[in-house]
């Protein structure tokens, strides 16, 4: 599919949800679709821990334990990605603000770049499914598609749908125990962000327990109005 051409200034979208809520899976499809960048931070930090960097040395054994990774380090790696000259068209924030210092900065940050924030799309799913979500979540160590035991089968078993890699890989903190202490982290230091942005009438919340093409529809429809607006 074509992307959609986009207004001249830049466009960032910020996708907000507990671990499992579909994040990753949904920017995907929208950087695919609006010519976006996705930027995770979780990715970000993952990168910074295979590297073993300062950052990353530090960030480790909080990731692993299902902590939030301090804002001051999560901001390093942020700054340095928004720096690189591909993110002009605009961006996909997944798993970025994840609390109110962080939502400060980013405004700072975007200020000084003569940018905004244009949408927040808060993904409504229940606490008790995600741990499901999570626990059968994996990866296409090629191209970073992202698969599930159940709910997103590659069509031939262990080879990527996208770029035909047979390398899948699983998040050392994608089980049991580690989801529910990032569910609490969630509710804690994210959540209150749902209220931050929806003063700021910037925020629109969409169901998000159906099936993932009914989920992207909705957010085509949200993305394509600011896209032409
Ligand atoms: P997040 O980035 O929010 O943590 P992901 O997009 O990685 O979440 O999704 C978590 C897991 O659930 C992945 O394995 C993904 O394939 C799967 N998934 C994503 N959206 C849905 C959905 N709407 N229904 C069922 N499974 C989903
Ligand atoms: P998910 O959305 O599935 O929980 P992420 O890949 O976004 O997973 O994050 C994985 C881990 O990386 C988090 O549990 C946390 O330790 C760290 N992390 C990612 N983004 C941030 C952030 N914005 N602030 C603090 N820690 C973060
Ligand atoms: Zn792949």
């Amino acid at each position: 599919m074509t992307a959609t051409a986009i207004k001249t200034r830049p466009v960032n979208l910020i996708l907000l949800g507990p671990p499992g809520a579909g994040k990753g899976t949904q920017a995907r499809m929208l950087q695919d679709r609006f010519g976006l960048v996705q930027l995770s931070t979780g990715d970000l930090l993952r990168g910074a821990v295979a590297a073993g960097t300062q950052a990353g040395l530090a960030a480790k054994a909080v990731m692993a334990r299902g902590e939030l990774v301090s804002d001051a380090i999560v901001l390093a790696v942020l700054k340095d990605r928004l720096d690189q000259p591909d993110v002009g068209t605009g961006t996909i924030l997944d798993g970025f603000p994840r609390t109110a210092v962080q939502a400060q900065a980013l405004d700072d940050l975007l200020a000084r770049r003569d940018q905004r924030i244009d949408a927040v799309i808060s993904l409504a799913v229940d606490d008790a499914a995600m741990v499901a979500r999570v626990s059968g979540r994996y990866t296409c160590g090629g191209c970073g598609e992202g698969y599930h035991d159940q709910f997103k089968q590659p069509k031939i078993a262990g080879r990527c749908d996208k770029c035909g890699s047979d390398k899948m890989t699983r998040r050392a903190d994608d089980n049991a125990e580690t989801v529910s202490t990032r569910l609490v982290a969630y509710h804690a230091q994210t959540a209150p962000l749902i209220d931050y942005y929806r003063a700021r009438s910037v925020l629109t919340e969409v169901p998000a327990m159906g099936d993932i093409g009914e989920i992207a529809g909705a957010l085509d429809a949200i993305v394509s109005k600011l896209a032409t607006s």
